[in-house]
């Protein structure tokens, strides 16, 4: 008998939905009949497949508003959830107009003069793809939508804090014939994403480091190519030359957007000693505007966090820092109010790399603010760490902050903005470090790592 799993409502707190995980037999007859039916799904060409795309996405706006509701229970957001969906059907449409070019293939001749060779690409039958909670939607699907185009069944083992998008979502997959049967989802903690890997050909995993290295490791026991995208602890510097305004707000959205709880956050502020008091002032002022969403106290932007076990990192990492020396300027502590977590935007000075908050991941809406005296202190703080995802520059001129950036050991780099990355698919970038592995999830890259190369050499 398979364990049940109770899940708890992030706003609430009350425990209104159950997991009931697939048994071993039965997670293993789904994955032997999706990749039975992958044959006819690699056969019918990317025509037939964007058209099954094209199709999936009219459900998917026909469901919408269950969807989003689905969402919001999951995650305790109002608008990130709205922007959530919308970054999904965007990739839809992106990944579908771009994959018939690059899956075109033409015969090439050779140095060789009697030799010419044509090329092929094959999908990997069957795709595993383990998915954490903090964006639920968006990351159980940014790697599927290339996956299926590129002619892959997909089988998505989604996070157990954030379970309930999947039946509205499953919904939408089962209106397209072509769909249902090279795509769904299995639901259950991190036993269930262990057994997955047992059955597929390559497994797609978003997640911590420390999960990512376990299934590196299983994945290259079982001979498989494990793709890994993991966690961070962005840096932002903030040149003297900067402007301060711009800095403020950007940093501030990228640092409690989704309530911190991205991989994206700004966790790290180094800042101009000549501007860091202005900068700290107006980083507070404007961080003390943001309001919690909450359904009863407030109606602002910042959601719940997410678990129990979040809450408690988050408060161990503020505990810590003051222990440390640290000064709190506005926020500063995790509240429980009607049954949920929740922490206002926080703005930490006096911070230094002996605190967890400056070098462990605290995915809460947390700014530690640390001043530096001259560029090259700057670029040797924000390289000072295990991780290395993305980053942010804010000088003038562009020139300077681009100077700057390819001096940071990351895979991408915003100039005087935050985040750009999530909003930027079309190049392809690199995790570094302990970010991650497999190549690029953008660009041409994110659609061909789906794929082995076949060549025929013909005489
Ligand atoms: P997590 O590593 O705890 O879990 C992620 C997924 O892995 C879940 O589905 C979980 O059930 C599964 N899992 C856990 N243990 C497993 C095991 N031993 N074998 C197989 N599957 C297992 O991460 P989380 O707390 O859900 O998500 C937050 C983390 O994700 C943060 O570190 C964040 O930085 C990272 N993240 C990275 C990116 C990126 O693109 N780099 C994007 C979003 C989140």
């Amino acid at each position: 008998m398979t364990k049940s799993i109770d899940v708890r409502n992030p706003r609430t707190g009350k425990f209104d939905y159950v997991i009931i995980p697939p048994p071993p037999k039965l997670l293993a007859q789904l994955c032997n009949r999706l990749r039975r039916s992958q044959v006819r799904w690699q056969q019918i060409g990317i025509e037939g497949r964007v058209e099954a795309l094209q199709e999936w996405k009219q459900a998917i706006l026909a469901g919408r508003d269950r969807l989003t509701e689905a969402l919001v229970n999951d995650t305790g957001r109002l608008s990130v959830s709205e922007l959530e969906i919308d970054s999904f059907i965007s990739n839809i449409d992106r990944w579908c107009r771009l994959a018939p070019e690059l899956l075109q293939e033409t015969a090439k001749n050779t140095s060789i003069p009697f030799i010419a060779l044509q090329q092929t690409s094959v999908p990997y039958p069957l795709v595993g793809i383990i998915s954490p909670w903090n964006l639920p939607l968006l990351l159980s699907t940014i790697d599927a939508i290339p996956a299926l185009l590129a002619g892959c069944a997909v089988v998505v083992k989604p996070s157990k804090n954030a379970p309930r998008f999947v039946a509205p979502l499953i919904s939408t997959i089962n209106a397209v014939p072509q769909l249902r049967d090279v795509f769904t989802f299995v639901e259950g903690s991190g036993e269930t994403g262990t057994a997955l890997i047992d059955h597929v050909d390559l497994i797609c995993f978003t997640g911590s480091t420390n999960t990512g290295r376990k299934i590196g490791e299983l994945a290259a026991k079982k001979f498989i190519p494990a793709l890994l995208e993991l966690g961070g602890k962005d840096p932002a510097i903030v040149l003297g030359s900067a402007n301060l305004d711009l800095a403020t707000s950007a940093i501030l959205w990228g640092s409690v957007v989704n309530t911190g709880q991205s991989c994206l956050s700004l966790e790290r502020i180094y800042v101009a000693e000549s501007i860091f008091e202005k900068f700290v002032a107006q980083l507070v002022a404007k961080a003390q505007k943001v309001k919690l969403a909450h359904p009863t106290l407030e109606s602002g932007e910042i959601g719940p966090i997410i678990s129990e076990k979040q809450a408690a990192a988050i408060s161990d990492h503020l505990l810590d820092a003051i222990e440390k020396g640290a000064v709190i300027h506005c926020g500063g502590k995790v509240e429980e109010l009607g049954g949920g977590w929740w922490c206002r935007p926080t703005v930490l000075t006096r911070v230094n790399h002996s605190m967890k908050v400056m070098t462990e991941e605290t995915f809460g809406p947390i700014m530690p603010v640390m001043p530096f005296s001259n560029i090259e202190e700057a670029i040797e703080l924000a390289n000072d760490s295990i991780y290395g995802l993305s980053a942010a520059v804010f000088a003038q001129p562009e020139e300077l902050a681009i100077e700057v950036a390819q001096r940071i050991d990351a895979g991408a780099i915003s100039i005087n903005d935050a985040g750009l990355t999530s909003i930027m698919y079309e190049g392809e970038k690199n995790s570094f470090k302990l970010s991650g592995l497999g190549g690029s999830r953008m660009g041409a890259a994110g659609l061909k790592r789906f794929m082995r190369k076949k060549a025929f050499l013909i005489k």
